[in-house]
């Protein structure tokens, strides 16, 4: 089956995501902790997908050890999964763009996978900062990518860009199937 990876730094706001995705509030636990997502979670959607929860990257007080694991955890990852369609990278909205996430995105690209950027925590500013923020992101993605990859605000609290990634994804399936 189809596969869709979920990426992000700890405390990003993707056990909400998920949660909101899948409708299915007891998997994926969130809480304020960051950390919580250590391993690998596969949510089987709709009989047709499978939603994959990577761990979460660029924890502040990790060791260098720590860090290579993750690493070569990730890269082996996306070097198996040949049933990988599409890797989710979320970020935070309020945030501006952070070297860690351009320097994986960047990393994806180099390595061929395709990726689309979601945004997330969209109902944390207003609509004229979500605009500006986006700007940021396309100006500095613009100085290595031909075009902006694909992105989606969404807010896990107020339920925004649910339908939209979904049906983003059953249209890759389609193209997949077909
Ligand atoms: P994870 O570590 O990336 O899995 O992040 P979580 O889903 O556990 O969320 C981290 C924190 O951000 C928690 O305190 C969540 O309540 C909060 N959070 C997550 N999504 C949203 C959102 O869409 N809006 C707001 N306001 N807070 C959010």
């Amino acid at each position: 089956l189809p596969e869709y990876a979920f990426i992000g730094r700890s405390n990003v706001g993707k056990s909400s995501l998920i949660n909101m995705l899948t409708g299915r509030k007891s998997l994926a636990k969130t809480s304020g902790k960051p950390g919580k997502t250590q391993l690998i979670n596969h949510f089987l959607i709709n009989k047709n997908w499978h939603l994959v929860d990577l761990p979460g990257y660029g924890y502040a007080r990790v060791s260098k050890t720590a860090k290579k694991t993750f690493q070569k955890f990730i890269t082996e990852y996306f070097s198996k999964r040949l049933q990988m369609v599409c890797a989710f990278v979320l970020v935070d909205i309020r945030h501006k763009p952070q070297n860690i996430d351009l320097d994986f995105m960047q990393w994806l690209g180099e390595n061929g996978i395709p990726f689309c950027i979601i945004f997330t925590k969209a109902d944390k500013l207003k609509p004229m900062a979500i605009e500006k923020h986006v700007e940021d992101y396309k100006t500095i993605l613009l100085e290595t990518w031909e075009d902006m990859p694909n992105y989606f605000i969404t807010s896990s609290s107020k339920s925004i860009g649910k339908d939209d990634v979904l049906h983003y994804i059953d249209e890759l399936n389609n193209s997949v199937n077909t």
